[in-house]
């Protein structure tokens, strides 16, 4: 037994792996295949891809997101150049050093925007600010995050018009989409429309957050960048002899609309929680809960109380009260029940006349 009692919403990779995509990993270990990627389901996953998208790209299976975030950027950034992303995002936040790592040390500058999201204005001053000054780093590529760090959605148009920023400046967008499958269904588009038919030229295609073991593919739309692409990842070690084994699980991932499926799940959960616990005097949501991850305002005791009795979730990090709630495939409505009952009972009793 793994599992702790008490339900875990610190992020959704507390969760492990799809049935579907154990076994086929367990399927492909059989036999013999061609090894560093030239297999039968390689290819199959390159070809899922240039269906699901509806257009021509190069494909590249990694590990961790974090190799896919830093790969991609490091294939569209010179060690001179500026990676302009969210002052929240995971590249900025959560990735150490390893985007300066990977592209020989590129500039990271952040741009802010509400909700975490880029503000177009301030991002079209940043791709301009000291342009062709030999003494400033350079601006050579543009990154969001989709669904955001904070758990909201670039709409369509909000990818479309950084889009067309980054095209006008001559600069490649990418996004991390980390969790691309959970703001795909949010937003009920295409992938397409997402991403290239937006301006996107590159992108981290999560997995490991929505039922995948360990497989994470950078996607480049633009493939002009796939020969460098596939040098810097066997630089970095990330080119797996028996690749066949990563392919396995994001081919089962993309199979029969698993990934779509899984992402549904997770999105009605938090939807399901955001719910129960707005209902919870003293609880206040932050934000809207548009795919799986939820922020609230917590009373303190009712945090040091949930936290005592084994829920899991991340506090400590944002403001004083802010408690982050992320739901996953695996989450059930049982363990999103008891965590609301959980609320509920450490709440003080609603007074009259209190306004909420
Ligand atoms: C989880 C996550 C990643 C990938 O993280 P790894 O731990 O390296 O797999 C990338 N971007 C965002 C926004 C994430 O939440």
């Amino acid at each position: 037994m793994t599992s702790s009692l008490r339900p875990a919403f610190h992020s959704d990779n507390v969760a492990g792996a799809s049935p579907q995509v154990l076994a086929a990993i367990t399927e492909a270990a059989a036999g013999s295949a061609v090894p560093y990627g030239g297999d039968e389901l390689s290819n199959r996953v390159a070809d899922r891809l240039a269906d699901i998208f509806d257009c021509e790209l190069s494909v590249a299976l990694v590990a961790t997101g974090t190799a896919a975030n830093c790969l991609a950027l490091s294939s569209l950034t010179p060690p001179w150049g500026a990676v302009l992303c969210h002052a929240d995002s995971h590249i900025h936040n959560d990735e150490n050093t390893a985007p300066e790592f990977f592209t020989g040390g590129a500039r990271l500058i952040s741009v802010t925007g509400a909700e975490g999201k880029l503000d177009p204005q301030m991002l079209s001053a940043a791709l301009t600010r000291r342009q062709g000054d030999v003494h400033s780093p350079q601006p050579a590529t543009v990154s969001i995050t989709q669904i955001t760090e904070v758990g909201s959605l670039y709409s369509l148009t909000e990818i479309q018009d950084i889009g067309e920023i980054c095209r006008q400046a001559g600069v490649p967008l990418h996004m991390d989409g980390a969790r691309f499958a959970n703001a795909l269904v949010a937003l009920d588009c295409s992938p397409a429309a997402m991403t290239w038919q937006a301006g996107v030229t590159a992108l981290s295609l999560g997995a490991s957050k929505n039922g995948v073991l360990a497989a994470e593919a950078v996607v480049l739309f633009d493939t002009s960048k796939s020969d460098e692409l596939a040098y810097r990842r066997k630089r970095s070690g990330h080119l797996f002899s028996k690749m066949r084994l990563l392919s396995a699980q994001l081919d089962a991932y993309l199979q029969d609309d698993l990934w779509l499926h899984n992402a549904r799940h997770a999105n009605a959960m938090a939807a399901r929680l955001a719910t129960g616990l707005a209902a919870v005097p003293g609880v206040q949501i932050l934000g809207k809960a548009e795919a799986n991850m939820l922020f609230c305002q917590l009373p303190q005791p009712m945090i040091a109380r949930l936290l005592a009795e084994g829920y899991g979730f991340y506090t400590g990090r944002w403001a004083p009260g802010v408690v982050r709630l992320v739901t996953s495939f695996a989450t059930t409505a049982a363990e999103v029940d008891a965590f609301i009952a959980g609320a509920a009972a450490c709440a003080e009793p609603r007074q009259k006349g209190d306004n909420m």
